[in-house]
């Protein structure tokens, strides 16, 4: 058996942060992970730069049933604490748009730091563990795995979500939870594309790989202005993954293709310039041409000059365009979702140090929790900021 002050399941973002933070303090810590190697979502996170955290990161960018829970933590660690850790460590780094921060190089590079990091606090870390049982005994608790047991005063469930599962998803942190009586609050895929019903796909045949500038809105009027793009399966792009976490099964999403014109403008304007064009070649300087045509094709829209088109034929229009709406067949799950909505409820949890109200020495960060950013940074933000308190606190 090893003996550590801290066990830590999960060689996450938040696992790691937790580890350092509470090795510096002086704390002996192992952390524990079924992988081959720590970090690997983060290895994958932002198309292999790794979008790490948002500048603007602040409690309205999370979903949470308690929707002050990720205040306190947010407030203590922030996007501006990290930035000091990765330029103290000489990180490259760019901004992109809406204040997220990316690696220059590589994702590696955020691995690296936090793996630095871990071994100036001292911390152990044993790879391949899969944990299969956790136990309460007299001085705390006991954490098997298939070839070891540890045995430790405090221990810290940073193991994450459900998506991804060939990356080592697993239920264990939901499993310990209700193992001491937390309630967990029901799971979802999201950060996630859609799926269309068959006669949406058939519509949109073709499409794959066009990416329009929309504004999407959710049916609890939700709304992100960002990219769509069409998909083999349906739907995704920024604009798409944000609102899904606020998408429900059987509802529509509306989509407003020219957020930044109206169509009574450009069509009073293209009567001016060009009364003689067709409605299709004029949409097409403003839309992508092959998706103006699937909608002509499909007659959801009709192609004459634009002198010829009624205000009727007007409203319509702008019904259609700034109004597109979608009713969604499903998502991809969790197979290639980025985040897990819902978790370990928050009521169960201190906001200050990430403990157990009802178990003591217990603790849960992370994504294994009930709190779920936006898409641009926002769920490394909510790993270090807990992982940091709860390292403070263990
Ligand atoms: P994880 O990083 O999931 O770590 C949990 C760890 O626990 C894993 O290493 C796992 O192996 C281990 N584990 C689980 N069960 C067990 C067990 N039984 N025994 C032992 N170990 C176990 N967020 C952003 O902010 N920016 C991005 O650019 C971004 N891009 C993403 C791209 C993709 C494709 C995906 C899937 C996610 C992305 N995310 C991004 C979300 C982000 O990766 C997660 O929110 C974050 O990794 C959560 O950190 P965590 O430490 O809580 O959990």
């Amino acid at each position: 058996m090893i003996f550590s002050d801290v066990v830590i399941i999960g060689a996450g973002a938040a696992g790691l942060m937790a580890a350092a933070t509470a090795g510096y303090r002086g704390r002996s810590v192992t952390v524990v992970d079924m992988g081959k190697k720590p970090g690997r979502k983060i290895l994958i996170s932002g198309g292999g730069r790794c979008n790490f955290t948002n500048e603007n990161a602040s409690p309205e960018n999370y979903l949470c049933q308690n929707p002050h829970f990720a205040k306190s933590a947010l407030s203590r660690y922030s996007a501006q604490d990290f930035i000091e850790l990765v330029d103290r460590h000489g990180l490259n780094y760019h901004h992109k748009t809406l204040g997220q921060l990316f690696c220059d190089n590589s994702a590696q590079d955020i691995v690296d730091i936090l793996m630095t990091e871990c071994e100036w606090a001292g911390v152990d870390i044993a790879m391949r563990s899969e944990v299969i049982s956790v136990n309460k005994n007299d001085t705390g608790y006991e954490v098997v795995t298939a070839g070891e047991s540890y045995q430790c005063e405090s221990l810290i469930i940073a193991s994450g979500g459900l998506t991804m599962p060939k990356l080592g998803a697993s239920p264990i942190g939901y499993k310990v939870a209700e193992q001491f009586g937390l309630k967990v609050l029901p799971t979802m895929a999201a950060l996630v594309p859609f799926t269309l019903h068959d006669h949406d796909k058939q519509k949109f045949d073709g499409l794959s790989g066009i990416s329009i500038a929309t504004e999407v809105t959710s049916e609890d009027g939700t709304t992100f202005k960002e990219n769509i793009l069409f998909t083999h399966r349906g739907l995704s792009g920024p604009a798409i993954l944000q609102i899904s976490s606020f998408w429900r099964s059987g509802q529509a999403v509306t989509i407003n293709l020219l957020p930044e014109t109206s169509i009574d403008a450009l069509i009073s304007e293209w009567r001016e310039t060009s009364g003689q064009k067709s409605l299709k070649n004029m949409l097409a300087t403003v839309l992508p041409k092959r998706f103006i045509e699937a909608l002509i094709k499909q007659k959801d829209i009709s192609d004459k000059a634009i002198n010829q088109i009624s205000n009727d034929e007007i409203t319509y229009l702008g019904q259609y365009l700034h109004q597109w709406q979608i009713k969604p067949n499903g998502t991809e799950g969790y197979r290639t979702a980025e985040v897990t909505l819902g978790g370990v409820d928050t009521d169960e949890i201190s906001s200050k140090t990430f403990e157990a109200k009802k178990a003591k020495g217990l603790y849960f960060i992370g994504e294994a929790i009930d709190v779920t950013g936006w898409l641009g940074g926002y769920n490394f933000q909510f790993a270090w900021s807990s992982g940091v308190a709860c390292g403070q606190a263990v």
